[in-house]
């Protein structure tokens, strides 16, 4: 069982009190390195979420000038730094990253609620436009969108919500808040920490842990929550839009992935491959921008494979807690099953294996500690072209030209990340400008930051997060033309 005093509750937070479900429901948390149980937290559903969205419906009520809610945003970032140590090590347990990783993940938090903190002041200021027009003179104000509901995925359990909350508090929204099932406890002390360090209007935080199901379709269904940001899979993500109909409601989605990563012929070779190894690595690869696909032109193709497949086998898979660990184990059977099933389809279709693990050496029942692997000579048929894998796997597919790369690269209904290496900036910015995914990276395997707008074209989703942009999606513009003089 985990110990920590950021856990003093382990507990769901509605209308500023720490509560249990109201059946008594509790469900476990697993250490997925050890497979030991770590807690068990309330499993809550509709009547709790209800509450909640009342609790934050009132809050609504108190409006909190800009300076108030830059204040919010000051403490809590330094409250995650401060403690970012032992939310590092909630985080590896329940998720099971290395604890180094984790701690950046809680860095990487803080720095969205550092970025909203220097905006919100001049981003949510009243704008009077220069023009008369009409007899009047025209201001927009920015106005919160409303009450907020905020659901998250377990492979980034503190930095999701961060994206969420740091700008819907800018904004002055009151949310309600669903982690996880896998990750809920990063959560819960995070609530724990704002709980104790803000003076946030009653009602303004809330966070109900449990039924998916029943809880997504409370906040879909409610007419007082007027927008919903949701970090997860394609599938979900398209269940939320045909609940949203109903009350036309704001929708921000970030949803799956397939990111191709193109080595051209005339790319430092040894810059690819560490920027493919920081890439695909984090959270064990199971992160929506992490390369999926990893097309090599033919020229480089073997030399790449030699660079990649060195780096990768002196890769240490282990325990998050434990010194030395590079990759932690995978989340959960499922998520182990499809990995697995990946590699096994890819050998079964021709491709070979350059370094890891056969697939039936791969037993999940011993723990779910996945060899991080690189297969070579993939093509596309290989489900791990058209499926995002979600796990430490590098396939390696050889291309000739860069008109074949763009349209393989582009052969995908997603559109959330691309890389590009190559020396000629020319060559490859006509690449990413007929790439469809809402980030392209140039000579670096780096994901998003807290002052960019990240999202997805196509399948991957809806809205952006970070930059200005996240922050406009929690605000409405209210037009007011004034014919008073
Ligand atoms: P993943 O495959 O990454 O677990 P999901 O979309 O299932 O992706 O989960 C992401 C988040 O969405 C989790 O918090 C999960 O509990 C939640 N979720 C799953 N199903 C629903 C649903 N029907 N309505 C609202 N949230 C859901």
């Amino acid at each position: 069982m985990i110990r920590s005093n950021l856990l003093s509750h382990l507990a769901g937070y509605v209308n500023d009190q720490w509560i249990a479900a109201d059946t008594g429901k509790r469900m476990d948390v697993f250490n997925p390195a050890t497979g030991e149980k770590l807690a068990d937290v309330p499993f809550m559903g509709a009547a709790e979420t209800r509450r909640a969205i009342a609790s934050a419906k009132h809050a609504l009520l108190t409006v909190s000038d800009a300076a108030t809610r830059r204040h919010w945003l000051e403490v809590t970032r330094d409250a995650l730094l401060e403690h970012q140590e032992e939310i590092g090590r909630i985080l590896c347990l329940e998720h099971g990253k290395p604890w180094k990783e984790a701690q950046g993940e809680v860095q990487y938090a803080a720095s969205f609620f550092d970025y909203y903190a220097g905006l919100v002041e001049t981003a949510t200021a009243p704008e009077t436009l220069p023009d008369k027009f009409k007899g009047c003179t025209w201001t927009l104000y920015k106005r919160p969108v409303g009450v907020v509901g905020l659901i998250t995925p377990w492979n980034f359990p503190i930095a999701m919500i961060a994206k969420k909350i740091a700008p819907a508090l800018a904004a002055g929204c009151p949310s309600v808040i669903k982690p996880a099932p896998d990750t809920p406890l990063t959560m819960i002390a995070m609530f724990q920490i704002m709980a104790q360090t803000l003076d946030l209007p009653k009602g303004m935080i809330n966070l109900v842990i449990g039924d998916a199901v029943q809880i997504g379709s409370e906040l879909m269904d409610s007419p007082d929550v007027t927008m919903v940001s949701f970090t997860g899979s394609t599938a979900t993500g398209r269940l939320l839009m045909q609940q949203a109909v109903k009350h036309v409601k704001r929708l921000g989605l970030e949803l799956g992935g397939n990111a191709p990563f193109i080595v051209l012929d005339d790319a430092d070779l040894d810059g690819a491959a560490d920027g493919l190894m920081i890439n695909k690595f984090r959270g064990a690869g199971q992160t929506c921008v992490c390369a999926n696909r990893v097309y090599v032109q033919k020229k480089v193709y073997d030399a790449f494979a030699k660079k990649i497949t060195e780096r990768v086998s002196k890769l240490k898979v282990g325990d998050g807690m434990k010194e030395g660990t590079d990759i932690g184990p995978l989340i959960n059977v499922n998520g182990f099953a499809k990995v697995k099933g990946h590699l096994a389809d890819a050998l079964d279709k021709g491709a070979t294996l350059l370094t890891g693990s056969r697939p039936d050496a791969l037993d999940a029942t011993r723990g779910l500690f996945f060899t991080p692997t690189v297969i070579g000579g993939v093509d596309d048929t290989m489900r791990c072209c058209h499926e995002e894998t979600f796990g430490p796997l590098i396939p390696l597919i050889p291309f000739d030209d860069d008109e074949e790369v763009i349209r393989r690269a582009n052969d995908t209904e997603f559109g959330l990340a691309a890389y590009v290496f190559g020396k000629s900036q020319t060559r490859a910015h006509h690449i990413i400008a007929r790439l469809h995914f809402g980030h392209c990276a140039f000579n670096t395997g780096t994901g998003p930051a807290a002052i960019a707008p990240f999202g997805g074209m196509l399948s991957s989703g809806l809205g952006r997060e970070g930059g200005l942009e996240g922050l406009m999606e929690y605000m409405e513009t209210q037009t007011v033309p004034d014919g008073s003089h």
